[in-house]
């Protein structure tokens, strides 16, 4: 794992971001944070491998089941960033406001190269949460919620 492309997007000179470094430890986070870019998003990340696995997703995270949102893939994250919210500046890279959605720990039922799943404990969002990836596209996958009980209803 590395965070070079991470850092060389940003001069830490200029952004309040953390430069971060890869941990040794392996933690079980979990945050989103709502960006006002240029665009809304909602920034998904995952403690793995000494960093925070990265995902942009558009419209945020499928609150209900049947919604499939898609997740872009983007660098990794120092752990660090986890706690990060406040004004990136205009000119930077992702310049705008960041505040923390959520936040909390996950597990790892599955990960594979084409196939996630998680459980997510977080204030707001709690449960079982699937992530394809498309097939032939090294960045977009899909997130959706796929609890494994479902009721009669
Ligand atoms: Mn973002």
């Amino acid at each position: 794992m590395s965070l070079e492309e991470y850092w060389a997007k940003r001069d830490f000179n200029r952004t309040l971001e953390p430069r971060g470094e890869v941990k040794t430890e392996d933690g079980k986070r979990f945050v989103v944070q709502e960006h006002h870019a240029r665009s809304l998003h909602w920034d998904l990340r995952l403690e793995r491998d000494g960093v925070l696995k990265s995902w942009a997703v558009p419209k945020g995270l499928p609150e209900v089941k049947g919604v499939r949102r898609l997740a872009v893939q983007t660098e990794d994250h120092p752990v660090e960033y986890a706690d990060f919210s406040g004004i990136i500046h205009q000119g930077e890279y992702g310049g705008g406001e960041v505040a923390i959605w959520d936040s909390g720990d996950y597990e790892a039922e599955k990960w594979r190269e084409d196939g996630i799943i998680v459980h997510f404990n977080g204030g707001r969002i709690k449960g079982r949460f699937c992530m394809i990836r498309l097939k032939g596209q090294r960045k977009n996958w899909l997130l959706f919620r796929c609890d494994r009980y479902e009721g009669k209803s």
